[in-house]
């Protein structure tokens, strides 16, 4: 699944805010999609690029600590897409 993010997810659903101009995200799955900021640890619901969404919250509210960018419910949206990104 490397190279896949959340916006190539099946359950996946992305906005674009009308307030701030920035990328919002929800999942089907539970999961709750953030923008993490690596500087401050800081967990964000927006983000000025859509891939920077991604799983910080599993659907049992406990932190999600994956080692990419998707979980393992990851379903493409567009299998024809391949691998690379
Ligand atoms: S990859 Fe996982 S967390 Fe991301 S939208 Fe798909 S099911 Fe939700």
């Amino acid at each position: 699944m490397a190279g896949y993010h959340c916006t190539d997810c099946l359950f996946s659903k992305i906005e674009r805010s009308e307030k701030n101009d920035e990328f919002f995200g929800t999942c089907d799955k539970g999961y709750t999609l953030t923008n993490r900021n690596p500087h401050e640890c800081e967990l964000k619901n927006f983000a000025l690029e859509p891939d920077s969404l991604f799983p910080t919250v599993d659907p049992f509210g406990k932190l999600y600590l994956g080692t990419n960018w998707v979980c393992p419910a990851f379903r493409p949206r567009n299998p024809e897409k391949g691998i690379a990104k």
